[in-house]
């Protein structure tokens, strides 16, 4: 009877570290991925502004099929799938194809539309705008100031001061989080230092 329990211990704990295991190897994988989409695309730079122009065939080769699908060819991702759709942390959104600076996240807002939204980007120069007539509709499409990516539309929707909405796709953004100072003026409550 003894040897019977402890043999099914056995098989319980073989099963746990299985269980462990397999999810370790997953999130490595998920590591892996995120760097090698970095290492192969040699224009990304969060600090040169020089403008890039590459042929469709190059950026094919460096950006992951996603990010190419919505930067590339004016896809659409589909609405509440970006990580960023509900992400409020604090810090800087950039263009997950070049590293230019797009938007900083005190100008996110939740608006419903089921993309990450700002009312305005970072700097004049950081975006691109053109008119889209495609699919019926009359709309300004955004494009990355620096590599001309598309990022999505603007719209003239959005809260207070600008009275705009820009509506991205997540996936063509990078988010990294502020300095330290930031951080902990966020976590005093957003109260601005007296003077
Ligand atoms: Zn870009």
């Amino acid at each position: 009877m003894k040897t019977i329990s402890r043999y099914f211990i056995l098989i319980f704990a073989a099963a746990c570290l299985q269980q462990c295991s397999y999810s370790q190897n997953k999130s490595k994988l998920n590591i892996e991925k995120m760097d090698s989409t970095k290492k192969n695309n040699p224009v990304y730079s969060n600090t040169d502004t020089s403008k890039i122009a590459l042929s469709d065939e190059e950026w094919k080769k460096i950006l992951p099929g996603d990010v190419y699908n919505v930067a590339r060819q004016k896809g659409t991702e589909r609405p509440w799938t970006s990580k960023y759709e509900s992400f409020f942390d604090v810090g800087t959104y950039y263009c997950a194809v070049c590293g230019n600076a797009l938007f900083k996240s005190d100008t996110k807002f939740e608006s419903g539309c089921g993309w990450p939204s700002f009312y305005e980007p970072i700097s004049k120069s950081s975006i691109i705008y053109a008119p889209d007539n495609s699919y019926g509709m009359s709309r300004t499409e955004v494009m990355c100031g620096r590599c001309k990516s598309h990022l999505g539309h603007v719209f003239e929707d959005g809260p207070p001061p600008t009275g705009l909405r820009y509506c991205i796709n997540g996936v063509v953004l990078d988010f990294a989080k502020a300095k330290e100072a930031e951080k902990k003026y966020n976590e005093k409550g957003g109260e601005k230092p007296k003077n």
